[in-house]
């Protein structure tokens, strides 16, 4: 679906679906030129990562392997509750390989933060992190983010794998929530 669906759920939309399609480009071919003549392995966080992935890997005009893990570090709000958990890890042993974590948005960092330094400890030849978006004003843990698509303002946005309790995630735009909706 598309804003117009949910017109009344949003305050604005952010990004438009062809925004966002350029945008992944970019931060494709960013990675596969400074990956060139290496293997590569991306890691999806699950399940917001699922659309970034899925567009990111297309765009890519060399192999790439795909991996996934799934970690909960909210409950069902808008509110990080800073405990991380592995509810599903990785199939790939990742000892010797270069790793791009992609992610679609960071909001306190506090998953990024704890994941880059559980996967470091696997022994990766080097691990970086890509998301579509960052909140800075919200970030409470450092980061070291390479590629970004997006710093956006510290409001709840949808879409494009994004969600508010399991919904908008199959919009295909991004757009900031009204707050009647959450509230
Ligand atoms: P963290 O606060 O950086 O740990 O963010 C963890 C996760 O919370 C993100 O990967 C998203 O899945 C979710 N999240 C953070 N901000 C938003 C938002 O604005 N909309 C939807 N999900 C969000
Ligand atoms: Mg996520």
């Amino acid at each position: 679906m598309d804003a117009a669906h949910v017109d009344s759920d949003l305050v604005n939309v952010l990004f438009t679906e062809a925004q966002i399609h350029e945008k992944v480009g970019e931060l494709a071919a960013r990675i596969e030129k400074d990956y060139e003549g290496q293997d590569l392995l991306i890691v999806g966080i699950l399940r917001g990562a699922v659309m970034v992935m899925a567009d990111m890997a297309r765009a890519f005009t060399r192999h790439v392997e795909m991996d996934w893990m799934a970690v909960s570090s909210y409950g069902s709000g808008t509110k990080s509750s800073g405990v991380v958990r592995i509810l599903k890890d990785l199939d790939t042993d990742i000892s010797g390989r270069h790793v791009v974590i992609v992610d679609e948005i960071i909001d306190t960092g506090l998953t990024l933060s704890w994941l880059t330094s559980n996967l470091t400890s696997r022994s990766p030849a080097s691990v970086e992190i890509c998301t579509l978006l960052r909140k800075p004003e919200a970030l409470q843990m450092p980061v070291d983010v390479k590629y970004v698509g997006w710093d956006i303002p510290n409001e709840f946005v949808v879409g494009y794998g994004l969600d508010f309790r399991e919904r908008y995630r199959n919009l295909r735009d991004i757009g900031t929530l009204a707050p009647h909706v959450y509230s």
